[in-house]
């Protein structure tokens, strides 16, 4: 019989941090293990609760949503969306400019989509969330990696990106706060990236889904789409993490700049948008409520609360252990500590984050699935309560001290 095989299109798409290590954990379940897993930035599993006047909207919505909406989205959410934005200092965003989707994920699908041909290249952040060097790839573009410096604080390399341009190049993503690093760029940084786009003609994709997650008084978010209206700019953010219903898929993007010159892209994207029919439509109901009602996650990410108390904890903790050095996160859920290649001697960072899971039972990430391109780091999820977070750093760094 003929094998059946996937597709060549997957041939070079990865999104590790659900990939052969998870497969790997989920044996060791199977087989009775408890597996601690701080591999995926996920509230819910280690007792976040989302606000509870979300959850009454999505109830008290259910009868109502049992059809299909509108494939742009239900136009309350994409008010609330434009007008967020607006109340932002954008004042140009209108209800047209917004796309609802199942979470930013599905988004950043369809866009790249409706957006690349074959071999367009996309500027990409190492390290990045994967999902977008991933998608870039599936939708047939090139990602072209641009470094960030963990000498200074995980900024972008602004040399690096001009020096990665080509007439090739179409668009920057740009992922502020960082996953996976923790960074939040100040005003300069995120305005001299814009200014980058605007030289070269290239769309700014920003990801901003870590927004309202931001640990210092001194740090604020400073939107790209807010540094450039003369700038093709797609937002994209969302639920899941600010208000911790990741479960929910309720995301958007939001675009702003010239929008004529980009009429026949969005005509693309207006075509996928409705060949998908549109998004989970309770979750959509909530969206008015999170973004205009009382914000929550503001008691979340100051001294005293989980999001900050555990964040500080894990960049303590994991900078007291011999040969690892961890930027300290500004904003996120994350650590991505760097493990000194002079102590530990690691080849194969997948196969040191397999190893590290079966004699501790504590699942990480491994630094290169998140395209970073040398073997000597990995990230790991700070959301676990202090105390778990702390016997998890704990059993990381006795497994380290047997690799020195
Ligand atoms: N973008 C970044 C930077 C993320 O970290 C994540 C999830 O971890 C996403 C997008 C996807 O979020 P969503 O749940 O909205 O699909």
């Amino acid at each position: 019989m003929r094998k059946i095989r996937q597709s060549k299109k997957l041939r070079n798409v990865r999104y590790d941090v659900r990939g052969p290590i998870l497969v790997e954990a989920q044996r060791l379940e199977a087989e009775g293990h408890r597996i601690l897993k701080l591999n995926i930035g996920n509230p819910a599993p280690f007792g976040f609760e989302a606000p509870e006047a979300i959850l009454a909207d999505v109830m008290h919505h259910l009868p109502e949503s049992q059809g299909y909406s509108d494939s742009q989205g239900i136009y309350s959410a994409r008010t609330a969306v434009a007008q967020y934005y607006q109340s932002r200092g954008l004042k140009d965003t209108d209800v047209e400019d917004v796309f609802i989707g199942n979470g930013v994920s599905e988004l950043i699908s369809m866009v790249l989509q409706a957006f690349l041909d074959d071999g367009n290249e996309i500027l990409v952040p190492a390290p990045d969330y994967p999902l977008w060097t991933g998608a870039v790839t599936l939708s047939g573009g090139t990602p072209v990696h641009y470094r960030c410096d963990e000498d200074n604080g995980w900024m972008p390399d602004l040399e690096d990106i001009e020096s990665k341009i080509t007439e090739n190049t179409h668009a920057i993503v740009i992922i502020n706060p960082n996953n996976p690093t923790g960074a939040v760029y100040s005003k300069q940084m995120v305005e001299a990236l814009v200014d980058i786009a605007r030289r070269h003609q290239l769309v700014v994709f920003a990801d901003e889904i870590y927004e309202k997650i931001l640990f210092d008084d001194a740090v604020h978010h400073h939107a790209a789409a807010a540094a450039g209206s003369d700038v093709l700019c797609l937002t994209f953010s969302g639920l899941s993490k600010a208000y911790r219903v990741c479960g929910y898929r309720a995301g958007w993007v939001m675009i702003s700049g010239p929008k004529e010159i980009a009429e026949e892209f969005l005509e693309g994207l207006t075509l996928i948008a409705n060949m998908r029919m549109c998004a989970n439509v309770p979750a959509q109901h909530a969206i008015q409520t999170a973004l205009g009602g009382y914000q929550s996650i503001n008691e979340l990410i100051v001294p005293g609360g989980r999001f900050y108390e555990q964040s500080m904890l894990a960049h303590r903790l994991l900078n007291e252990i011999p040969g690892v050095t961890s930027v300290k996160p500004r904003g996120a859920l994350y650590c991505f500590p760097r493990l000194d290649p002079e102590v530990y001697a690691i080849d194969d960072d997948e196969q040191f984050v397999i190893e590290l899971l079966r004699a501790k039972k504590i699942l990480v990430t491994h630094g290169t699935g998140f395209n970073w391109p040398t073997p000597d780091h990995f990230r790991l999820v700070t959301l676990p309560d202090v105390d778990v977070l702390e016997e998890a750093i704990g059993r990381i760094a006795e497994f380290l001290a047997t690799r020195r």
